[in-house]
């Protein structure tokens, strides 16, 4: 059996331990929700200062240019490049994670038509339990189309070799599973992808900032994802596309606003797209919240993903542990793979009355989160998540749990 105190000594071995201090979080919760919403990094407050008072107030429009304004979706997109394997100049950070992949898919399916040999494919592979918005942009995009597309969804990953056959012009795919914590093997679907002659996006939403990402050695084709969950960007802060040069050439995509331009300060009548990243941009970014980005991911700077990995694996391991020597009497189902290899930075639990519980622990401090159907959710961020946290967060499940502290007559919020 795992004790506190052992949990206490896991803290002191702790390489990561020092950099909880640079996020604010409110005493007396345990913050297991950085998988929706990342906590905000304490540099985030004066930089927003910084951008309001100076750049904005002081500077005001000479800060397109003097204080890099203009360029900024593609400095930041520099910056959170190694943290997904991408090279530079290859990452916008703009828009939101569905409109990014609306473009990407839109250009993926692009390119397909305009290669011989794939110009008939019309078929588009996801996964039912993918994110809904993937699943709604893809529909939207192909009922817009309006030329035959059609969306196979697959129930199984086990299923997705069998569905990605030569009819296939697009798949996309999240690495990471939002409900279940399933990890996919990207170097391998990939590979199967492009020999049958399908070309993939990935999904990083859950990745970014959580597990090490490769997308070079990967050879993938496009991704997207968010930088307000796991890279601590803040609410609602762009999301990022990345677009390697491979497909840099021959990119385009149906949003061709003026920061798609080639020369957008010429003001021509005509739509001349850049021949680099930027063809991914549409209109003007909300600079404000674009620029904290860069917040988050300068915590990054002080570690690496492998470290980040390693206690990643330790936290949710010892999670998973504890919950079942715990709370053995009660009828939780483990719902994300023990396998290290396919499984991400979030821990799910299955409850009959999964709603009522993550409420109860939100009351007692403890913040997860509730995706239907059933399911309760952890999420671990090394960055800020304690072993101790973790034995914490236990002993107030198994509390709620063995004595029933939930309310089973509770309306369900609007956020869950
Ligand atoms: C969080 C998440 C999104 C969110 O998309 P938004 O456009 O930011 O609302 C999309 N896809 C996946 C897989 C996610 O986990």
């Amino acid at each position: 059996m795992i004790t506190e105190n052992h949990c206490i000594q896991l803290d002191q071995n702790d390489a990561l331990a020092t950099l909880r201090q640079q996020f604010a979080l409110p005493p007396d919760t345990i913050y297991l929700d950085g998988n929706s919403l990342g906590a905000q990094p304490r540099a985030a407050l004066d930089h927003a200062q910084h951008i309001i008072h100076q750049e904005w107030g002081t500077d005001l429009i000479k800060s397109w240019n003097t204080a890099g304004w203009f360029n900024r979706p593609l400095s930041i997109g520099n910056e959170l490049a190694p943290l997904i394997g991408a090279q530079a100049d290859e990452v916008a950070v703009t828009d939101s994670t569905s409109v990014n992949l609306f473009k990407a898919a839109a250009a993926a399916l692009h390119l397909q038509r305009n290669t011989p040999a794939h110009a008939q494919r019309r078929i588009i592979v996801t996964e039912r339990s993918n994110f809904p918005t993937d699943i709604y942009i893809l529909e939207g995009l192909s009922h817009f189309l309006n030329d035959g597309y059609e969306l196979r969804l697959v129930d199984q990953p086990a299923d997705l070799h069998s569905a990605i056959d030569q009819d296939v012009a697009l798949v996309v795919l999240t690495h990471v599973n939002y409900r279940t914590g399933y990890m996919f093997d990207m170097v391998e679907l990939t590979a199967h992808c492009q020999a049958q002659g399908a070309l993939v996006v990935w999904d990083l939403c859950h990745s970014a900032g959580a597990v090490p990402v490769d997308l070079h050695a990967a050879n993938a084709d496009f991704a997207i994802g968010c930088t307000y969950k796991y890279l601590n960007a803040g609410p609602g802060a762009p999301a990022f596309i990345w677009v390697p040069k491979k497909h840099q050439p021959h990119f385009t995509q149906p949003l061709t606003g003026w920061w798609a331009h080639q020369s957008p300060f010429e003001m021509q009548t005509n739509f001349k797209g850049a021949p680099d990243i930027r063809a991914a941009l549409c209109g003007t970014q909300p600079i404000i919240s674009l620029s904290l980005v860069s917040s988050g991911l300068a915590v990054f700077k002080q570690t690496t993903m492998a470290q980040i990995r390693t206690k990643s694996l330790a936290l949710t391991d010892l999670f998973i542990q504890l919950v079942e020597e715990r709370c053995a009497d009660h009828p939780l189902q483990l719902e994300t793979p023990r396998e290290h290899a396919h499984r991400g930075s979030h821990v799910s639990f299955a409850h009959p009355h999964g709603y009522a519980i993550v409420q109860a622990l939100i009351e007692h401090g403890v913040i997860g989160d509730y995706r239907e159907p059933h399911i309760m959710r952890f999420g671990f961020t090394p960055l800020y998540t304690s072993f101790h946290e973790v034995w914490q967060a236990v002993d107030i499940l198994k509390d709620i749990l063995d004595h029933q502290k939930y309310d089973l007559n509770l309306e369900k919020n609007a956020v869950t």
